[in-house]
């Protein structure tokens, strides 16, 4: 029986709504409205279509957005600069710095400039930290997205063997980590598998979830999947005949009980989450006022 389809753009735009409720009350209560910077540097098209549809994003949630695109020749000192003016505006509650940046910047001094309570990216350093001890403030938002996705699809994650392809800093280890907690929405035990890894097919079968973020395209095939398992496909991958996923969706949709697809499965779900943080960072400003 084909798998039941999780739709990431179905449950964004639930969120979304929910949000728009949430910015509202939070104005009346506190008499201002969460402020996102996104600072984007050069012209990566990418980046700027992320950049654009963050914009889209916080409008339709009523969340102020304020963008610097600066040209892509733009000196590390005079970014670091802006990040500290941002990090000193009372007025903005959130910022993000657009990756990848320009070669001549380095990304990891930048993004560790921000400060960990307007760091709604979760990459910081001190974020890291939080959600590896169970304290996050701010989830990053891929992995954040993916619990989620998991949750708001009845999936049972408590108990469940998880296995993660691919470990990077942004999806891979972070959402391991996630699952990992001893906390509502984890519990789960899971195993990341990479590169390096043996006989990944053997790994990949037992999971209950498969969580995949390796960046190759249609990479896991129909069996290395166990029937009835719940597959979750990171993979944004730009081919000639189009998007695809890192996961070969046409077969392992015969046995999986239920999957994301691309596009429409986790990426709307990174936007939403990044709505999400900054509501939050708001929040702990309200606190910090009060
Ligand atoms: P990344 O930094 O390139 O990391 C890829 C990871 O996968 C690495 O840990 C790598 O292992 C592992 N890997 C690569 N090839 C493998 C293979 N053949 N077998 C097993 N493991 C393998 O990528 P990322 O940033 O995590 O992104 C992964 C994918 O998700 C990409 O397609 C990206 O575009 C997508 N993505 C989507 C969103 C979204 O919002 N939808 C957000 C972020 C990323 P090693 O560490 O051993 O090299």
């Amino acid at each position: 029986m084909a798998a039941e389809i999780i739709s990431g753009k179905a449950v964004a735009d639930q969120m979304q709504l929910e949000f728009a409720k949430e910015v509202a009350d939070f104005q009346a209560k506190h008499g201002f409205i969460p402020c996102l910077a996104v600072v984007l540097v050069g012209e990566d098209p990418a980046s700027q279509t992320y950049v654009k549809n963050k914009g889209i994003a916080c409008k339709k949630v009523g969340i102020k957005s304020i963008e610097h695109r600066l040209p892509k020749e733009t000196a590390e000192k005079d970014l670091l600069e802006l990040v500290d003016k941002l990090n000193a505006a009372d007025d903005v509650h959130g910022i993000l710095v657009q990756i990848p940046l320009p070669k001549h910047i380095d990304e990891v001094k930048v993004l560790n400039k921000i400060l960990p309570e307007k760091d709604v990216d979760g990459f910081h350093p001190v974020n890291v930290g939080k959600l590896m001890i169970g304290e996050a403030d701010f989830l990053p938002c891929t992995p954040a997205g993916i619990q989620e996705l998991l949750i708001r699809s009845g999936t049972q994650i408590e108990g469940a063997e998880v296995v993660v392809v691919g470990r990077s800093n942004i999806v891979g280890k972070p959402i391991a980590m996630i699952l990992v907690q001893k906390q509502k929405g984890a519990n789960a035990t899971v195993t990341i598998v990479h590169t390096r890894t043996r006989n990944i097919e053997q790994h990949t079968r037992r999971a209950d979830i498969l969580i995949v973020a390796a960046g190759v395209p249609k990479y896991v095939k129909k069996d290395w999947v166990k029937p009835g398992a719940v597959v979750i496909d990171v993979g944004v991958n730009r081919l000639e005949s189009g998007l695809c996923g890192d996961v070969d969706y046409e077969g392992v949709k015969e046995v999986a009980g239920k999957i994301t697809p691309v596009p429409g499965g986790v990426g709307p779900m990174t936007i939403t989450m990044l709505l999400k943080n900054t509501i939050k960072a708001a929040r702990i400003r309200a606190e910090r006022k009060a």
